[in-house]
Formats: structure tokens, sequence, C-alpha cells
């Protein structure tokens, strides 16, 4: 293995830690693996590569660090802008003022993105640790298998932030609507919660999540490629025959629709301070980003 030159990115590591197993690592700790533009065309590069490597068969997404992710980083990425960054989808226009630029690049970059991840051609695990947070939840979700350590937090900021849920809508999808509008609402589901509810697959001590993670990516290789990729190409389509991508898209339209209320309602109407410290710092730098 020590031969194989595998390919770099800045915000990803990429190896392959057991026969069959390809492992991409968010890397970086001192965000909190908070998802920046670099790192969500990152980790679709890695997640490409690992594709067209033919003697691999699953991939272990997992992070460095104390915590999976802290969510979408909204501090942006420095001077970077979205044209530093490959257009892979179908969408333009990020620039128009109003609703129109920002529903194209959330479009572009949260739900489209993590489709794509979600239906591509190999099995996908997610090790998660410590806390996987509102945009985090994405990373976890678009994997096929989840596999937590005992002191995961699955937690949503977006009702705090006085929003509906993030852009990748999977909630009542992956945990029953009932328990996803308690979630919502509440915003916090423990590990032992999220494993009863059927969102995680297996929990195991800390110390052991790598190696009961990468135990059970290798059990699986002994699967053909084709019975790993048809099982979760007709579960995702169970799924999608029940109107999962029609709701989402209609989710997707509501957060939007979120965005846009909350700039007219705190842009024009609304004095910031008299609002709770968390929603405030949240709505400035969005106020920011849009004066930009
Ligand atoms: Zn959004």
């Amino acid at each position: 293995m020590s031969q194989v030159e595998f390919p770099t990115f800045q915000t990803v590591l990429y190896d392959e830690p057991r026969p069959g197993v390809a492992r991409v690592t968010l890397n970086r700790p001192e965000k909190r693996n908070a998802q920046n533009m670099q790192m969500t065309y990152d980790i679709n590069s890695a997640f490409d590569h690992a594709v067209r490597q033919p003697h691999v068969k699953v991939i272990v997404l997992a992070a460095v660090g104390q915590h999976f992710s802290s969510g979408h980083d909204l501090s942006g990425d420095g001077s970077k802008t979205w044209k530093d960054f490959p257009v892979l989808g179908t969408w333009a226009n990020f620039d128009q003022p109003g609703a129109e630029g920002l529903y194209a690049r959330e479009m572009e970059i949260y739900l489209e993105m993590t489709e794509r991840w979600r239906n591509i051609s190999k099995l996908l695990i997610a090790q998660v640790q410590g806390k996987c947070v509102t945009g985090g939840l994405m990373l976890a979700w678009c994997c096929d298998l989840i596999v937590a350590s005992d002191d995961a937090q699955f937690i949503c900021t977006s009702g705090k932030m006085g929003g509906s849920g993030i852009e990748y809508y999977a909630y009542p999808w992956e945990i029953s609507p009932r328990q996803a509008k308690m979630w919502l609402l509440t915003g916090e589901l423990s590990v032992e919660k999220a494993q009863q509810y059927g969102m995680v697959n297996d929990v195991v001590p800390r110390a052991d999540l790598e190696q009961h993670t990468l135990e059970l990516a290798e059990r699986l290789t002994k699967h053909t490629s084709w019975t790993l990729n048809m099982t979760k190409s007709q579960v995702n389509h169970a799924q999608d025959a029940q109107g999962r991508r029609s709701s989402m898209q209609y989710a997707f339209a509501v957060h939007q629709l979120g965005h846009a209320h909350r700039k007219l309602t705190v842009g024009a109407n609304v004095d910031p301070d008299t609002l709770p410290e968390n929603i405030r710092q949240h709505y400035l730098r969005r106020i920011e980003r849009a004066a930009e």
C-alpha cells in the first residue's frame, strides 16, 4: 500500500485503509470540519476518484478530530467565490440579486450535490463521532450506512435560527414523521435515539469507532459490486417511489422562502438588536453576505 500515490485535496484526506475500502476524511479540525465550498468540491472529487477505482467497493466518510462536522461554514472561503470552483450541475446565475442567486447556489451545492453522493454507485458508510450539526447531517444522511460513536450527537439548529430545516430535507425519510417534527423543534437527537429511530446502524465506544467501521466495510467488500450497488439502488428507489424527491423539492423551496422571509423581516422591519444573540449573529452574517 505504501507505494500507492493517493490524490491530495485541500480539505479532505484520501486513503485506502483496507483492501477494497476507500476512505475520505474531513480534515478541517480547527473549524470542527465545517463544510465550506472547498470542502464540498473536495468531497465530490474524492468520491469521484474512489468510484473510478475498480478495486474499491466501499467508501467510508470519516472526520478528523473531536467532531464529525459543525455544518455549513457561513464564514465562506476567504476571497474565493463560486467562480473559483467548477460548475458541476445545471444551475447558474449565482450572482443574481434577490432570491434567485441563493436559490441557484444552494440547489447546486447542497441539494443536488448531496443527492448525487447519495446515488453514487458504491456503498458509502458514514463514521460519525462527537457533534454532527445541521448542515453536517447532510453528510451523514447521504451515506448508505451510519456507524456512530457512543458520544455522537445529532443536532439541528435550524429551528433556533428561525428556519424550518436544512436544504437536503431528509428528516422524515430518516426517522418517522412524528419523531422528525420533535427533532426539528427541540434541536437535539441523542445517538441512542438516533439508533432506536433507525437513523444509525451501529453505536460503538469512541475508541472502537474506526476499527469497527473499517471491519464492517471490509466485510461488505466480500459481496460483489453488483450486490452492493443494486442493494442500495433498490432501497433508495423504494423511498423515491414514495415521493421522497418531490417532497424534498418542496422543502427546498420552503427553505429558500425562509431565507427570503428572514431577509425581508430582519432587513426591513426588525431591529436585529432585539433578537436573541445566536439569531442576531446569524442574521447579521447573512445580511453582510447579501450586501457583498
Ligand atoms: Zn440555505
